[in-house]
């Protein structure tokens, strides 16, 4: 069966045809690949086509599809039996791997997505500091946590639902937004009001508008001004964690968080993913401290081999040729561009980076929804027609894996001038 047969029997009895509002291919339009196996880089949908995977499962298969050391650590986990609800030896080794690569973190809680690590975060910062208010910037999507879900970036910009129904009146205003990027605002809020803050929660390197870095000392300006009024820093690296380095994006920029958030790599492809942090923030956690907190299948054993074995395989020369095809990929990607006269830039959150269709600068969320967006479309599906998998919106990061070698690099590289022309004409 294709994917267009799959797509209208899918539409039958799933919402959209999806179980992610992005996999739709609404924003680019066209029918969405259902696909049917991967290896290394390469895809293959259900009508037998292979695609270069430039989402890597939007992060997680850091090591490319099928590594043998995950798929080995899996498959002894799941002789051994697939969950207990009881405390088992993997979680302690994960926690203990997440503790030494990562400073800040003293203390670890183990979730099965990055949605719940963000939502668990915030609770304990409200319940550790007696406060109410969240501060987030716009275009910083951290999950569908109903409280983060204000200007949220990606999923939210794809599909046009500035505010979503179903999050209350209640629940969103203790939240505030402000601009990316922009520490007079924060510093202008927290005099307003600092003493009501429990937390600045932000991306630590956006991906999910795009690449949009943080600008030079932006971080540290947000650990300044919390530490100064008594607020909780929480990084979410559920992104960049692990993969913009061994450390994350900790590891680049050295500010320290009282807390951060993980997911997608550390699950290697597998429903894992935790937060953490200082040990007397973390020690308000049940069972040690009030703040309630739980997961029927939190630290499941076969998870958390998967997050593991690829944790323990992101060696040096895996991060060094993450930089290299990122690299090589967006120098190419430009070149193109450039020969088809498409004004552009080319940005990167560590080894994640978008292109965004405009000759300026792209600082925070505004610049990325002024960007040329239609010609995403048309250089997306010529690309997509040419064999290359790239994200199906213009406001999400490319992401590539260790397995990209150069024979998949050559099939990005010669899908290009085509797809620049698209764009040209778009
Ligand atoms: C993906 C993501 C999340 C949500 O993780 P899920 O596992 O999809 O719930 C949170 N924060 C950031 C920065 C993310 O990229």
């Amino acid at each position: 069966m294709t994917s267009e047969e799959w797509f209208g029997r899918a539409r039958q009895v799933i919402p959209g045809g999806v179980n992610s509002p992005v996999r739709a291919f609404g924003a680019v339009g066209g029918t969405p690949r259902f696909m049917a196996s991967a290896q290394g880089p390469y895809l293959t949908d259900t009508d037998g086509k292979e695609y270069v995977d430039l989402i890597c499962s939007w992060g997680p298969m850091i090591l490319g599809h099928r590594h043998p050391a995950v798929l080995e650590a899996v498959e002894e986990a799941l002789r051994r039996g697939t969950s207990f609800g009881t405390p088992t030896t993997a979680e302690v080794e994960l926690a203990e791997e997440i503790v030494a690569r990562v400073a800040p973190v003293e203390q670890v809680r183990l979730v099965s997505s990055g949605t719940e690590a963000t939502m668990s975060a915030i609770r304990l910062a409200r319940g550790f500091t007696g406060r109410s208010k969240v501060v987030k910037f716009a275009g910083c999507y951290h999950g569908h946590v109903d409280a983060l879900l204000a200007a949220a970036g990606s999923g939210l910009a794809t599909f046009a639902l500035p505010d979503t129904p179903g999050v209350t009146g209640a629940q969103a205003s203790d939240t505030i937004v402000l601009p990316y990027n922009d520490l007079a605002a924060v510093e202008k809020t927290f005099a307003e009001i600092g003493t009501d803050i429990a937390c600045v929660i932000t991306e630590a390197a956006p991906g999910n508008m795009g690449a949009v870095p943080p600008l030079p000392g932006f971080n540290a300006g947000l650990r300044d001004i919390t530490r100064r009024y008594g607020a909780l820093f929480v990084s979410d690296e559920v992104m960049t964690g692990f993969r913009a380095g061994r450390s994350g994006w900790y590891g680049v920029d050295g500010v320290a968080p009282d807390l951060m958030t993980f997911g997608k790599v550390m699950g290697g492809g597998f429903p894992a993913a935790a937060f953490g942090g200082r040990a007397d923030v973390m020690a308000h956690l049940a069972p040690a401290g009030p703040v309630y907190q739980a997961g029927t299948l939190s630290g499941n054993p076969v998870a958390t081999a998967a997050g593991l074995a690829t944790l323990r395989h992101c060696t040096p020369e895996v991060y060094e040729r993450l930089d290299t095809v990122a690299t090589a990929i967006g120098r190419e990607v430009s070149a193109a561009l450039d020969a088809a006269g498409v004004a552009h830039r080319v940005q990167y959150s560590g080894t994640m980076f978008s292109v965004f269709f405009t000759d300026r600068e792209v600082l925070n969320f505004d610049d990325v929804r002024a960007t040329e967006s239609r010609r995403y479309t048309a250089f997306f599906h010529e690309m997509l027609r040419q064999g290359v998998y790239l994200p199906p919106s213009p406001f999400e990061a490319w992401f590539v894996s260790a397995s990209h070698d150069d024979g998949a690099v050559d099939r990005v590289v010669r899908a290009l001038p085509a797809a620049a022309a698209a764009a040209a004409g778009a």
